[in-house]
């Protein structure tokens, strides 16, 4: 799966192919769909979610540039998936899903496989204020405006790539980077990466108003 698409799709970032190498995919999928579990698609993981193309969480990751003494925040846990891409690269993770029997679900995923991430049930707009700062945010749900909270929880020099637009219609991919302290934008340095198309994000904040 990974040379066939991912590195043909140009990721280059070996860590990062390496990470997405040793996480074995058909363990964060529901046994219905195991056997489509290598196929660069995203696949159903039930509650009306779904775990994200292996090439779109390649090219997340490498977007973020997790190191190894890096702090990472993931909203919208779903299977655990990316969240175990991260914890094979960086020395902290933190995980939010709104939905409770899929962050029961991603537990049960992580802990089989012996992945230390430390998970939490809830609304991720506000982020995880007592362990911030993160040099790394990714978000796997399409917010209509980037969260404020999880700018202010991004380390100076931190990564935040979020999927941002309406729900239902096609999303641009961005990368935040965080360039000083202050909060204002002047902070912070927005890239747009990519066409495309996620879950929405749920709960209160999903406006982001
Ligand atoms: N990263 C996941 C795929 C996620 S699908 C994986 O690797 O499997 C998006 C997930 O975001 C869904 O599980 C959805 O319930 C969750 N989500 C949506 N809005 C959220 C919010 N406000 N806070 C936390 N999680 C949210």
């Amino acid at each position: 799966m990974v040379r066939a698409t991912i590195e043909a799709e140009g990721i280059d970032d070996a860590r990062v192919l390496a990470a997405m190498r040793r996480v074995p995919r058909h363990r964060f999928v529901p046994e219905n769909v195991r056997g489509a579990a290598y196929a660069d698609r995203p696949l159903p993981i039930g509650w009306g979610q779904t775990i994200s193309q292996p090439y779109i969480v390649a090219a997340m990751t490498a977007a973020a540039g997790p190191k190894p003494t890096d702090r990472c925040l993931e909203i919208g846990t779903g299977s655990g998936y990316q969240a175990a891409v991260l914890a094979e690269l960086c020395a902290r993770v933190y995980s939010i899903e709104y939905l409770e029997p899929l962050a029961a679900f991603a537990r049960e995923n992580l802990t089989a496989l012996g992945y230390s991430v430390e998970l939490r049930h809830g609304d991720g707009y506000r982020g995880w204020p007592e362990a911030a700062p993160f040099d790394v945010i990714l978000v796997t749900a399409a917010p209509e405006r980037v969260p404020q909270p999880l700018l202010d929880q991004l380390a100076v020099g931190g990564r935040l790539v979020v999927p941002v637009g309406s729900p239902g219609e096609v999303q641009t991919l961005e990368l935040w980077i965080r360039k000083a302290s202050g909060a204002g934008a002047e902070s912070f340095e927005r890239r747009t990466l990519a066409r495309v198309r996620f879950v929405p994000f749920l709960g209160d904040g999903a406006r982001g108003e």
